[in-house]
């Protein structure tokens, strides 16, 4: 597949010439080369992450990130290694009852996708924002950054966010077990139904990196869709998998962070400005997503 090599080789040159990570904030932006998650080989990652995952972590203090693999990768646990095949409504074909990995949405609108992950920061303008702007956002929550203020993420979720799962503590997930790895989605999950009334279906593994086991754990725990994304936003900046403009569908992936409402309204304006609008999963996705 000479042109996703190609693609892949440019969305590399992107991040990596912007220090982008996934996961983490600009003072751990690193410029080493994504590492995880290969899909060509359908091999687990050949490398880890420089710093690794932390031991232990503060919630004060985010952990390291590795980079993230382009979205357009698939991911290295795909059951079979081949490249992804879709169903009729353009969504990736769920394999041996496996929930599909997606980094895009297909829809005919220009409209885009909001992910914001982690949850580290929590700043009051930033509800204000989303509340009366009705910005619709889907929020993938480490519950490690989340506990301390549950309440916080009510606010958000009463101003239309969507809450779901990126694990309890944020580890790499290819180096635990697959009963370590269901500890960490199922463990969040039910810990979400609780504080917030619904429990999570969609699934976001830390620094987008997956196996198999993950793929297995995320079903055995009830999740039906796994998200990478096709662009990185680091302090309102968009970095593009194909440089220069966003695509239909397009999934964003941003950060809580120190700068969120600032930077949230610059990169609002960078997507207006290309005639695109964020659009929400819930009227995108198909319904079982949601069961
Ligand atoms: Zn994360």
């Amino acid at each position: 597949m000479p042109q996703l090599r190609a693609l892949t080789a440019a969305a590399l040159a992107v991040l990596t010439a912007g220090g982008l990570t996934a996961c983490g904030h600009a003072s751990h932006a690193r410029t080493a080369a994504p590492v995880a998650s290969r899909g060509a080989d359908g091999g687990r990652p050949s490398q880890t992450p420089g710093n690794g995952p932390p031991s232990s972590p503060s919630p004060l203090t985010p952990p390291p990130s590795p980079p993230s693999p382009p979205a357009s990768a698939t991911p290295s646990g795909s059951p079979t290694g081949s490249p992804t095949t879709t169903t009729p409504s353009g969504f990736p074909r769920s394999r041996n009852g496996l929930p599909p990995v997606i980094s895009r949405i297909p829809v005919q609108d220009k409209i885009v996708f909001i992910t914001i992950d982690d949850g580290w920061e929590k700043d009051a303008d930033f509800v204000r924002l989303i509340r009366d702007e009705r910005i619709p956002v889907t929020l993938f929550l480490a519950n490690m950054a989340v506990k301390k203020d549950y309440g916080y993420f009510r606010e958000l979720q009463q101003a239309g966010a969507l809450i779901e799962d990126h694990t309890m503590t944020h580890p790499y997930l290819p180096r635990l077990s697959y009963k370590r790895q269901k500890q960490e989605i199922c463990d969040s999950a039910a810990i979400y139904a609780t504080q917030y009334g619904t429990r999570p279906t969609l699934f976001r593994a830390p620094y987008g990196a997956t196996d198999h086991d993950t793929l297995r754990a995320a079903r055995d725990c009830g999740m039906k869709a796994i998200f990478f994304w096709r662009e990185v936003v680091s302090n309102g900046k968009i970095a593009y998998q194909v440089p220069g403009k966003l695509h239909r569908g397009d999934i964003l992936l941003v950060h809580f962070n120190p700068h969120m409402t600032p930077d949230f309204k610059r990169m609002l304006r960078t997507i207006k400005k290309q005639g695109f609008t964020p659009a929400a999963f819930r009227d995108h996705l198909p319904p079982q997503f949601f069961e």
